[in-house]
């Protein structure tokens, strides 16, 4: 009887036991977004033989790497590649469609998080007035809010703005930035509290960036070493004011004070290093992924972007920033494992945008590469409007590549709106380095299925896009004729990193074209939970172990 007993217990034990290691795997205790500003996906494969085993190396081996994915949006912008990894749509649904937008109901250039309903918590300043309002569907992290009654915590980074506002979503617990210049302060906005926390208090206090600013920035090995950029001293990069040239070491104190001061860690290495100080001190001082429910910590590495406009592709200081990145990466991914539990945290990583080559050393190596000149352009657009409809007030503005038409003046002429903008889009073709442009007409009425002009559609949000769109050729920009900068629907601002690691994760590669917007639901699915309200992507069911 006794011994039946027992093995009635035992067979219990096996069959819970069985149960709990079966088809459901633990629920994750964190969730970790990392955004890297204009990484580029090549960046994985040129300096893959310098990273070490614990940063980028770690989770392309232990993880899912996708070597195919691609933003389907134009413009390749930070605030739209934010709002579109966490939303898992494109701005024809969620209604970021850039980072500054001509507002054509306010009739004003306007900020994609700019709020003047709030104050800034954390400095005197005026750099905390912001919210997430211009954002239209929900989030992942507004999701995973919704699914565990406003249990759990969702905390966004970042040393920009935007790019923390975007990711934590409409229902975070916060969302820190960095306010530079002279205030050297992480600060947020009363949009989402009234009191700035005390571990905040206590970091802004410690002042790290000092101690960053103090030190020069050296390659981190021998300059000579640097094989796979071009030679240090050359014209296409830009030097910091008071260096003759863009050339090592850059003594960032003698510097700091002609580089607007603190202003000047953001567009270092140490300014990634600072933004992961920041992150543990988040984790710590939140406790999160020490809780019942499932937290998310989205970090955006900005200095990245920061670099890349100053110096482009090819430069030896990019090379260096992500080589130190790769060493920030590692002591964060040790830090989780410490204080989160190696199986208890989910990871991703990507970029908002990736970047061109600089023009102008494309040109030099005789790769057809342009500049736009925007005032020709917006005179050559006028005198369309001059000789054809007798008007040069017709066009109220020009930004984003995109015309916005006066309605009123249009409507005081008698002149069809759809007619001024077909025959604006028929002959700004005919302008240097204009290669394609649509009306709003032609996107709502024509579905394209792939290509460019697919980007472009889902780019374009019929409630707040211009009256008519362009594309100018590859490899063109209207300013970086040092440095370069990004904003295209080609490969090379695209194409991005995508890498899934940890709890929920299987490892392996896929070479399979992806879209940036199946991140959101690919995370939605493995945390059990409804994807993003406007999501259109796909999940990414080969990356993921149950
Ligand atoms: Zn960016
Ligand atoms: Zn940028």
């Amino acid at each position: 009887m006794k011994f039946k007993f027992l093995l009635t217990i035992l067979c219990l034990f096996f069959l819970l036991g069985g149960c709990k290691s079966g088809s459901s795997p633990k629920k994750t205790k964190l969730v970790v977004g990392i955004v890297i500003d204009q990484m580029r996906y090549d960046y994985l494969t040129r300096f893959a033989d310098r990273f070490g085993d614990g940063g980028f190396n770690r989770i392309l081996q232990g993880g899912f790497s996708l070597e195919n994915a691609h933003y389907n949006l134009i413009p390749t912008y930070t605030a739209v590649g934010h709002a579109s990894i966490y939303t898992g749509t494109t701005p024809s649904e969620h209604g970021i469609i850039s980072n500054d937008w001509y507002d054509k109901y306010e009739k004003k250039s306007v900020y994609c998080v700019y709020d003047s309903a709030y104050k800034t918590l954390g400095n005197s300043g005026l750099n905390g007035q912001k919210s997430p309002k211009r954002l239209v569907t929900s989030t992942i992290t507004d999701q995973l809010h919704l699914a565990q009654n406003m249990h759990g915590k969702t905390i966004g980074i970042s040393i920009k703005d935007r790019a923390a506002i975007l990711p934590a979503g409409h229902t975070a617990n916060a969302a820190y930035w960095y306010d530079g210049e002279n205030y050297n302060t992480w600060i947020t906005s009363t949009f989402y509290m009234n009191k700035i926390p005390q571990w905040v208090t206590d970091f802004n206090s410690d002042n790290k960036a000092d101690e960053y600013l103090n030190s020069p920035w050296e390659t981190l090995y021998g300059i000579d070493s640097y094989k796979n950029s071009r030679s240090d001293d050359n014209i296409f990069e830009e030097t910091l004011i008071g260096q003759d040239a863009p050339t090592f070491p850059k003594d960032l104190k003698s510097l700091r004070s002609k580089n607007n001061n603190f202003d000047l860690l953001k567009t270092v290495p140490a300014g990634n290093t600072f933004t992961v100080d920041f992150a543990k001190a988040a984790i710590v001082g939140e406790k999160l992924g020490k809780g019942t429910y499932t937290d998310f910590l989205a970090v955006s590495f900005s200095s990245t972007d920061y670099v890349g406009h100053k110096y482009g592709v090819s430069a030896i200081e990019t090379e260096d920033t992500y080589l130190r990145l790769d060493k920030d990466l590692a002591h964060f991914f040790q830090f989780l494992d410490k204080q989160v539990g190696k199986d208890n945290y989910t990871l991703f990583l990507t970029a908002d945008h990736a970047a061109v080559h600089n023009p102008a050393y494309l040109q030099s190596l005789k790769i057809p590469a342009h500049y736009l000149n925007a005032e020709k352009l917006k005179t050559f657009l006028s005198e369309i409007t001059k000789n054809y409809f007798n008007s040069s007030d017709l066009i109220e503005n020009v930004s984003n590549y995109q015309i916005f038409l006066n309605k009123e003046k249009m409507a005081s002429l008698k002149l069809d709106r759809h007619t001024v903008a077909q025959k604006l889009a028929d002959e700004v073709v005919n302008f240097e380095n204009i290669y394609k442009a649509v009306t709003a007409n032609t996107l709502q009425t024509t579905h394209f299925s792939s290509g460019i002009l697919n980007s472009l559609q889902n780019g374009y949000n019929q409630k707040i896009s211009g009256d008519v769109l362009m594309i100018p050729n590859p490899a063109t920009l209207i300013r970086a004729r040092k440095g370069t900068s990004h904003g295209s629907g080609y490969s090379y601002d695209t194409h991005v990193p995508i890498i899934f690691y940890g709890n929920g994760i299987k490892k392996g590669v896929s070479k399979k074209r992806y879209t940036i917007t199946d991140i959101a639901p690919t995370i939605a699915n493995l945390l059990r939970i409804e994807a993003p309200n406007g999501t259109n992507g796909e999940i990414i069911d080969e990356a993921l172990s149950k």
